[in-house]
């Protein structure tokens, strides 16, 4: 059967949402090529059966369990590797992230397989999965067909909807795997969240957000004093564009594949206003835009636009708000 495995990242007792989006979306078209979806975690005693059997609950028949680090690349790949190898998957899908990328590649590599990177859609197409992949700064999608006994398909972070459906419970079996000697080489001294991520943008009454127009990384300052200034509820907030660039935490990307969000204020610096950009904001009560082109489409669905260039508007309103808040 043309079966899809997918591997579910997990920590202190809760699945990452970005894996449960490839359960889903492995469930799914598993489902339209007449297969199963299945799921790999891998950790320690906290991985309790009934965790592992609430993956039901977004389309996964069974997990395979296997003991070793969580959240390293290497130990992951081994236990993927013979999983595959003994039940002949034909399909392996991540959500995407650093980790996915990593284990992903490095399942590739072992196995000989073809693999596309930064998916935003898969679809069966003559009984087979095909993996879609925009290109060209997303002005052009590219279309990977596999040829191998196994297609590796990396999405981009978020790109698949969790759908959870009832409590269907998965069924789970443990796995016995001799870890590869550099498997266990690598130890994890400790976790810690981006910069950012521990933001509510999704509650924040007003965002400035940020995009390409800012330039580089560091100019995100300019964007979290005026966020400072406004005080109260305010966040920042940034496109995919720059979240992609590493600009800014993907916690904080806004849109099709990242959050969506209506706050009071929406301040746009920099931010072209590109559809998949526009279905994550466009119910904020207010949307002020600030772009140097005067046909930058966010213009047709701002509240105000701002024509002129955002290193000098910015410190600006910041300067101006302080001034009002006599701060
Ligand atoms: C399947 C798919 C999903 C996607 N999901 C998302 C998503 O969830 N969220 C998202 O945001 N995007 C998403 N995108 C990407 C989206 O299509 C755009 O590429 C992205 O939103 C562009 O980001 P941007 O506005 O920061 O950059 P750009 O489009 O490059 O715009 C930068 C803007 O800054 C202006 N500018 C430049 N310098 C200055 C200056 N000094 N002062 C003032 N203005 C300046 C420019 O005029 C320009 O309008 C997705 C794309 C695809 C294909």
């Amino acid at each position: 059967m043309p079966d899809v495995l997918t591997y579910v990242l997990h920590y202190e007792g809760a699945f990452n949402k970005n894996s449960l989006g490839a359960v889903s979306e492995g469930a799914a078209r598993a489902q339209e090529i007449g297969g199963e979806c299945h799921a790999v975690v891998v950790g320690g005693d906290d991985l309790s059966d009934e965790l592992c059997q609430s993956l039901g609950g977004y389309g996964a028949t069974k997990v395979f369990r296997g003991k070793g680090p969580e959240g390293l690349a290497q130990p992951v790949i081994d236990v993927m590797a013979k999983v595959i190898d003994e039940n002949g998957h034909a399909y392996a899908l991540f959500g995407g992230g650093l980790l996915g990328f990593e284990i992903g590649a490095g399942l590739a590599a072992r196995k000989q397989a073809g693999v596309t990177m930064e998916v935003t859609a898969v679809r069966a197409d003559d009984g087979k999965l095909v993996a879609e992949r925009p290109i060209l700064q997303d002005s052009k999608i590219s279309v990977s067909h596999y040829r191998g006994d196994l297609g590796i398909i990396i999405g981009r972070i978020n790109a698949f909807e969790i759908r959870q459906s009832d409590g269907a419970s998965a069924e789970v079996a443990d796995v016995e795997v001799e870890l590869s000697p550099w498997s266990t080489k690598a130890t994890m001294v400790q976790r810690g969240e981006q910069r950012g991520a521990d933001v509510d943008i999704e509650g924040a009454d007003i965002l400035v957000a940020g995009g390409r127009g800012l330039g580089k990384a560091e100019n995100f300052s300019l964007a979290e004093e005026l966020a400072k200034a406004f005080g109260g509820n305010s966040a920042v907030a940034a496109t995919r564009a720059v979240v992609d660039a590493g600009w800014y935490p993907y916690a904080a990307q806004i849109g099709q594949t990242g959050k969506t969000v209506s706050p009071k204020l929406y301040l746009a610096a920099g931010i072209s206003g590109a559809i998949q950009h526009k279905v994550g904001m466009q119910s904020s009560e207010n949307i002020v835009a600030i772009n140097k082109d005067a046909n930058a489409p966010i213009f047709e669905f701002s509240d105000l636009g701002i024509v002129g260039d955002l290193n000098k508007i910015l410190p600006k309103l910041t300067e101006a708000i302080k001034a009002k808040k006599g701060s």
